[in-house]
């Protein structure tokens, strides 16, 4: 009894894709919002049904409905939902990693990643090494016998470095790794790694997929139902899973996609624009600037450049001064949300990072990043402007 009323057979458009894909009503009301199943467990019809619900853990129909519209977004043959996007790194991971196994993963990670591999995993014998995933060659030198994960983050946090999926898929094969990446900044809306031959799509849907900073969710969608199948087996094996109650909230969130990452990224562009012709500003980080590197590889492989933006100020007293006088900017962490977000990278996302390391990837204590959000941009520009002048 699937839910979904989406009829996959047609040729859809991607956006018409995001609303009919898949579980766009209820079977059993015809409903355009699919029902909150609470449920734990289900009535077995005879002990050896064989039926699809019955234990929440391992299936529920508002997961599913979900689950089955982030397959559908990726382009994927499965996907799962999970509590949080670093639940969702550690079940990709775990699916396919075992002690023993080495990790090449992209040096300016998101911190919770960073900090999962380096003061967790690390622990069951699952060693890695950081490398410029934007540099192919730095990947396959960095590759090793028992390498069995190549983990990629693109564009990265905070520096928004660009990874080219051709060559990366080129090296996962040729070396026999799963490759994933953590797919958050762009959302599937502008990027679906899946179509260029990457094994797992991984996102923190608390972000963009969610878009309403009301939730902490994650997904992991896979390229086959092998792999699939492997990352099922964590989020049944470790409980770790979304909620109905989330699962619906992120499905709704989900509606408004299209339409929350075209403004978004827009204001985005406006904004990096801006920002870089500032005298006060040193350098600007968007791959939508013509001058970004990767930026000729983001704008062939994606649809669009997303709405985080970083840049450096030229002190700290700028910096601060910017942080503590916005108005209409939410000094806060995370991104992804209808609201614009402006952070702190050393002293908040990355702070897990040691600063000697911190400073020798680019992450000063002069660098802010920003979520744009669907405010008006020139009210953000000038709101910047506004608190950068107040030293
Ligand atoms: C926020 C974030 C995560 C972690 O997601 P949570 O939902 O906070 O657990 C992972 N990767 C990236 C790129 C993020 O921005």
């Amino acid at each position: 009894m699937k839910l979904s009323g989406g009829n996959k057979d047609f040729y859809m458009k991607y956006s018409t894709k995001i609303l009919h894909g898949a579980a766009d009503r209820d079977p059993f009301t015809g409903a355009l919002s699919i029902p909150i199943y609470p449920a734990s467990t289900y009535h077995q019809k005879n002990v050896a049904s064989t039926q699809e619900y019955l234990y929440s853990r391992t299936g529920n129909p508002t997961r599913n409905a979900l689950e089955e519209t982030l397959a559908v977004l990726e382009g994927g043959a499965a996907a799962c939902a999970f509590a949080s996007g670093v639940a969702a790194v550690t079940a990709a991971i775990t699916s396919v990693a075992k002690s023993g196994d080495h990790i090449v993963a992209t040096k300016d990670l998101y911190g919770g990643t960073y900090r999962l591999l380096t003061t967790y995993l690390n622990r069951f014998g699952i060693t890695h090494s950081f490398v410029d995933t934007s540099n192919p060659e730095e990947v396959e030198r960095s590759v090793k016998e028992n390498t069995q994960v190549l983990f990629l983050e693109s564009p990265s946090n905070p520096l928004l470095k660009i990874i080219d999926f051709e060559a990366m898929e080129k090296i996962g094969r040729k070396h026999n790794l799963v490759t994933m990446l953590d797919n958050t900044f762009l959302s599937p809306y502008f990027f679906r790694p899946i179509e260029y031959g990457i094994d797992l799509s991984i996102h923190s849907a608390t972000k963009f997929l969610g878009g309403h900073s009301d939730l902490i969710a994650g997904a992991v969608v896979a390229r086959t139902k092998e792999l699939g199948s492997k990352v099922k087996a964590v989020q049944v094996s470790t409980g770790n899973m979304l909620s109905p109650e989330n699962s619906w909230l992120l499905l709704r969130g989900i509606k408004t996609l299209r339409a929350r990452m075209s403004v978004q990224t827009e204001s985005a562009m406006k904004i990096a624009d801006w920002l870089n012709r500032q005298k006060w500003v040193k350098k600007t980080y968007y791959p939508g600037l013509p001058g970004h590197p990767g930026h000729d590889i983001i704008k062939k492989q994606a649809d669009g450049y997303g709405a985080v933006v970083s840049f450096e100020a030229d002190s700290i007293e700028r910096t601060n001064a910017i942080m503590e006088n916005v108005r209409y900017w939410t000094v806060a962490v995370s991104l992804g949300g209808v609201e614009s977000i402006l952070s702190y990278p050393a002293k908040m996302s990355h702070a897990s990072i040691p600063e000697d390391e911190r400073a020798a990837l680019g992450i000063t204590n002069q660098l802010l990043r920003l979520s744009v959000g669907l405010e008006d941009a020139d009210d953000l520009i000038e709101d910047i402007d506004f608190a950068a002048k107040k030293i």
